[in-house]
């Protein structure tokens, strides 16, 4: 039996996207090994978003550069598809190069290795069967990726996706219901719609349903009892999303709507198509939620032209929207990109500055935030145990992690929902005491 190790790098997405290409390789009779020793086939499903994430698959690949005897080397993902034949030059034991559309020809393209050829590429963009992989893997037997709508039709300033990912593709809604019930008939309990840009979903059936439908459509499968989804573009997002969670409590009370900037100014250059006003009407209709919606962003300090006045409204924006939590990154150049062009860059320490100053910030907005669940009853779905702190990790509808000490003997709790009443507040997690338990799994 052949052996293969699989490191992934990245987004929600690149996770789900390794759990079809295991379950490709465990049906073609390959079996999965946890490190690159044991292994013949080596694959590092990649990231581009950012420079510093490019540069670790090649490092990794440098460590092996010297010592390959045996192994067969593939790189898949945004790496792939944004580097293409160039990655055989820069380490020539690479044998596969396959971006995300093409992992269904992977079995063709292992076959070519196996049967002699050196090198082999899977780089189309434009390919129909995007999401119809036959066999996915899923390793956690209670929450289950689905992904709705592949690519991206924006082209916001600074990002690579539109070209690694290609054009957006919606997947029709019943073969995203269909898939929905059969995770649910499983004993799957939580589901997470992934895309690029979820809420610029359409069904491509003739009466096609948009996003909102279909956010209802899925919270009402039965046996379902949370669901997800990321990440929404400000720019479509309606209001029609926020009565759909507000109707149906299986929709979580949680929205992360990436802002960038707080900025109108840095949002034009960034081509993001919203003022800070047009995003602020958003997230008032979120706070006007009679749900107790949580919110998280992405945030991007230093794109070329951003002033200090800039970045000031950036910060004014977090203490206006109290977010529960961020991703914040420091603008990295990135091939192809619009803002390649621009000339005004700002220098890597300035970056860093700004980025300290707010993280700093967030902190004491999560310290504050989190503070205002101590008393409450929130459930959560417990998503195993930590050894070294004597405690169940739960997550709550929030996506807050609400952590508890062991009060049901020698059960095991994972995958079920527990009531927790916290006692403590942290910026980054909470912690409880259980009140009862819901449905354990015995
Ligand atoms: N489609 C989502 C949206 O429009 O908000 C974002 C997807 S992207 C994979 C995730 C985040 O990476 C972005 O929201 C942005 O904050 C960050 N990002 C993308 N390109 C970047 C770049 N060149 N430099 C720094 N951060 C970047
Ligand atoms: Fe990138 Fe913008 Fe598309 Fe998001 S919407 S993936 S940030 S181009």
């Amino acid at each position: 039996m052949k052996k293969f190790y699989i490191e992934t790098f990245g987004c929600q997405m690149n996770v789900h996207d390794s759990e079809k290409v295991i379950g490709t390789l465990v049906s073609r009779g390959y079996e999965q090994v946890p490190s690159v020793e044991g292994a013949d086939l080596v694959l590092y499903n990649t990231c581009s978003i950012r420079d510093k994430a490019e540069q670790k698959v090649f490092a990794r690949l440098q460590d092996f550069k010297r010592n390959h005897k045996g192994k067969t080397f593939g790189v898949l993902g945004c790496v792939a598809q944004q580097e293409g034949e160039r990655i055989f030059e820069k380490a020539p034991h690479v044998s596969l190069v396959c971006g995300s559309a093409s992992y269904n020809a992977l079995p063709q393209l292992l076959t070519q290795i196996e049967t002699g050829n050196r090198r082999v590429t899977g780089l189309s963009l434009d390919t129909e069967d995007t999401f119809e992989t036959p066999v996915t893997r899923r390793d956690n037997p209670h929450r289950a990726y689905i992904t709705i709508i592949e690519g991206c039709d924006k082209s916001c300033a600074y990002c690579v996706v539109p070209f690694t990912r290609g054009p957006e593709r919606s997947r029709t809604a019943e073969s995203v219901l269909a898939e929905a019930r059969e995770l649910a008939a499983a004993g799957y309990t939580e589901i997470q719609l992934l895309g690029q840009n979820v809420n610029s979903y359409r069904d491509p059936s003739p009466d096609g349903i948009g996003f909102a439908e279909l956010l209802r459509r899925v919270g009402q499968v039965e046996g379902l009892r949370r669901v997800r989804f990321t990440t929404s573009h400000p720019r479509d997002f309606g209001k029609d999303i926020v009565d759909a969670i507000t109707e149906n409590p299986v929709l979580c009370n949680f929205v992360h709507l990436p802002v960038q900037s707080g900025s109108s100014r840095v949002l034009s250059a960034m081509q993001r198509l919203y003022t800070r006003d047009e995003y602020m009407r958003r997230i008032d209709w979120l706070k006007n939620s009679p749900r107790n919606i949580a919110l998280s962003t992405d945030m991007i300090v230093g794109f070329p032209g951003e002033s200090e006045e800039d970045f000031q409204q950036t910060l004014e924006l977090m203490d206006e929207v109290e977010y529960d939590s961020i991703f914040s990154f420091k603008y990295s150049q990135r091939p192809n990109t619009p803002a390649l062009g621009l000339t005004d860059h700002i220098a890597e320490e300035e970056k860093g500055r700004r980025l300290t100053i707010l993280q700093e910030k967030q902190r004491g907005i999560q310290l504050r935030r989190n503070a205002d669940y101590i008393g409450n009853v929130e459930e959560v779905m417990v998503e195993g145990w930590n050894k070294a702190t004597g405690q169940w990790i739960g997550r709550t509808s929030q996506n807050k992690t609400l952590n508890f000490a062991r009060v049901e003997g020698e059960v095991d709790l994972t995958g079920s929902y527990v009531a927790v009443r916290v006692l403590r507040a942290g910026p980054n997690s909470l912690v409880g005491e259980s009140v009862r338990v819901a449905n354990a799994v015995q």
